[in-house]
């Protein structure tokens, strides 16, 4: 691959930022790379792992003088690093993060960009429940969808190599209303990742002689449940903050769905049962046809 841009900042070198700076330096897609993350650990070692060209002591720092800036920190954390991003970028640059919820991005970094610079809000369908700069890697976007969520009005030549980016990263790229963003996500990410925490927790309460017992024989369900509710809980603590009327929304279709099949469980409706497990039987498989499992 071909250069794309100059020079790429990168603030927050977590799990994601991390598997992003590694795919840059694969494919070559920038000439430096600038890093700065809250964490002096994780500068330690993403110095370390050879991630960048450049370690930044602030973000103002990283930021001056990027092509591309893009935001790899938790969602909580966009509002202050707000001023101080917008304060030293260059005109024409790009602005792209990698957040899991776009409405709020956009409510949060925003009002404070100055004229001339173009803002694409993205979020990698990819991750893992791991995080920090070493349990990243650069196959992490292979074959995964990254959703690009301009404003209206985005200029067409930035988005188009902000996309080439992610194509160059092994991703598919889908650009799509920020809104519609986050209602997808609601019920395809964030409410797994609730009921998941929710059953664990549950799991957790119940006495001793049984939490072994689920323990052994996790394999049976839970085990898939574990991994899930394993995620970094200070991401999910704020997801759930950030998107909170998409999810309450799904939250509430969902628990119509519940009580009906609890209904048909008590009244013995096996039809019931078995038409709604053939449906969603065949959504698997779908997802394994569009190589998405
Ligand atoms: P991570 O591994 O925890 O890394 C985030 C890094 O950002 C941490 O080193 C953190 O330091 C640092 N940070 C926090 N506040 C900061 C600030 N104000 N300035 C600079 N650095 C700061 O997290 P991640 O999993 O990469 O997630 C990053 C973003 O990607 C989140 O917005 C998340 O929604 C999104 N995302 C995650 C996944 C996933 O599966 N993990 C998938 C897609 C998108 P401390 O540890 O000291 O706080």
């Amino acid at each position: 691959m071909s250069v794309l841009f100059d020079r790429i900042a990168i603030v927050g070198i977590g799990l994601i930022g991390s598997s992003f700076a590694r795919g840059l330096k694969l494919k070559n897609l920038a000439r430096e790379i600038a890093i700065h993350d809250a964490s002096a650990d994780a500068m330690r070692d993403a110095k370390e792992l050879g991630l960048g060209h450049h370690y930044c002591a602030s973000a103002g720092e990283a930021v001056a003088n990027a092509d591309l800036v893009v935001l790899a920190v938790p969602l909580g954390a966009y509002a202050d690093l707000a001023p101080m991003v917008a304060a030293n970028l260059k005109k024409g640059a790009t602005l792209s993060d990698v957040g899991s919820v776009k409405q709020a991005v956009i409510r949060d970094l925003g009002p404070s960009l100055p004229e001339g610079v173009h803002f694409i809000p993205g979020h990698p369908l990819a991750g893992t429940e791991h995080s920090g700069p070493k349990s990243g890697f650069a196959e992490l976007f292979h074959g995964r969808w990254c959703v690009l969520t301009p404003p209206p009005g985005t200029d067409e030549g930035a988005i188009a190599r902000l996309k080439a980016l992610w194509i160059g990263l092994g991703s598919q790229v889908e650009i799509m209303a920020a809104g519609h963003h986050d209602q997808v996500l609601a019920i395809t990410s964030h409410l797994p990742h609730l009921i998941a925490y929710t059953i664990v927790d549950t799991a957790t309460f119940l006495e001793d002689e049984t939490k072994q017992e689920v323990i052994k024989f996790s394999a049976t369900g839970f085990r898939d449940f574990t991994r899930i509710a394993a995620s970094d809980p200070i991401m999910w603590r704020d997801i759930f903050l950030n998107n909170r009327e998409a999810v309450l929304e799904m939250l509430g279709r969902f628990t119509e769905d519940l009580t009906a099949l609890q209904r048909a469980i008590r009244w013995g409706e096996g039809e019931k049962l078995q038409e709604v497990f053939t449906r969603t039987r065949a959504i698997r498989r779908g997802i394994i046809d569009a190589k998405q499992a």
